[in-house]
């Protein structure tokens, strides 16, 4: 397609357009499929400014037992990973950026030399200090932050950040131009979660505020050109969690486009009785599907926490390039 963008995960031109919507309701925008890496993405953004503005007044938040199951076997997780990278995490500096609450910071708290974060959202860092008497600062990837961590052997993290950045690389490229680094990131699986950034074109939608949905090729694509390797990758939670949200999506784009069947040509009697059965039928077949799914999450079938996301552990080249070192120095 004519000035089609680059991918934004693996910087491939193979790229298709698969729909178009008004992102966050500021700006005319694209989704686009790379054909390389198979991640998601939106092209044009709003700008750094127009991002500040929209989030000063949002602040997603889930309930406190799910935010703190969801810290519990995220830092269960980063434990055991660099333990099987036979690394002594009491060793190790943690600086979370975009720490909401704080709930992960705690939860890892006691396990690392030090642990810090920063997040943007006054209102999150004044309630972590206040009931999580955690170290959490106003902010995000400041370099004066970045680089006062700089002396020590540090692990970075950020849980369901990546995706809502405006330039998720030069951010990665920044940290990781430091030198010696780990890093931890969580975000939504692309594989799963790309259904339904092809559906949702709904302004408001929760979704529209991801910009980028990571295959696990695309990952490790993404994190290579960022300056990191990947240590371990994994594919946690449930691959069925979007089917209730999929099919009511699919409901809502099949009204559209019987609507516009309705009002393309001429109006005929024959064509509205056409459209009121087909529309009836989906609407019933729909709402069939999405009570049994309600009805089984209520028995503890599928919450946020099982939502599908890839977990990441990887080290900046430079600090690949340090511990190869340490042998021949030694
Ligand atoms: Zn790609």
């Amino acid at each position: 397609m004519k000035n089609a963008p680059v991918c934004k995960v693996c910087g491939d031109c193979n790229v298709s357009h698969v729909a178009s919507f008004v992102l966050l309701g500021i700006i005319d925008s694209r989704t686009w499929k790379c054909g390389n890496c198979n991640s998601f993405f939106r092209d044009p953004l709003p700008s750094e400014s127009e991002l500040q503005a929209y989030y000063s007044t949002r602040c997603v938040r889930h309930s406190e037992k799910i935010e703190q199951e969801l810290a519990s076997s995220q830092a269960k997780w980063i434990l055991s990973a660099l333990l099987e990278e036979g690394v002594d995490s009491k060793k190790l500096s943690y600086t979370e950026f975009g720490a909401g609450r704080g709930w992960l910071l705690q939860a890892v708290a006691g396990e690392f030399g030090s642990a810090l974060g920063y997040e943007p959202d006054g209102s999150s860092v004044q309630w972590g200090r206040d009931n999580l008497h955690i170290n959490l600062q106003s902010g995000f990837v400041d370099i004066q932050n970045v680089s006062a961590l700089h002396s020590e052997m540090s692990i970075h993290s950020m849980s369901h950040v990546l995706e809502h950045l405006n330039d998720p690389e030069g951010v990665l490229k920044r940290i990781a131009d430091l030198g010696e680094t780990f890093l931890f990131l969580e975000v939504p699986d692309g594989a799963c979660e790309g259904q339904v950034m092809k559906l949702d074109v709904s302004p408001s939608s929760s979704m529209g505020q991801h910009f980028i949905s990571f295959t696990n090729q695309g990952m490790q694509r993404f994190l290579h050109r960022s300056g990191y390797e990947v240590v371990k990758l994994d594919h946690v939670g449930d691959r069925k969690y979007y089917s209730k949200r999929v099919m009511v999506l699919e409901l809502q784009n099949f009204i559209r486009n019987q609507m516009d069947f309705l009002v393309a040509d001429e109006f005929s009697p024959k064509r509205g009785v056409i459209c009121f059965f087909l529309l009836t039928a989906n609407c019933f077949w729909t709402m069939l599907k999405v009570s049994i799914l309600e009805l089984a999450s209520k028995f503890g079938y599928r919450t946020r926490s099982s939502m599908p996301v890839l977990r990441v552990l990887a080290k900046s080249s430079s600090a690949r390039d340090v511990q190869s070192r340490v042998p021949a120095d030694g």
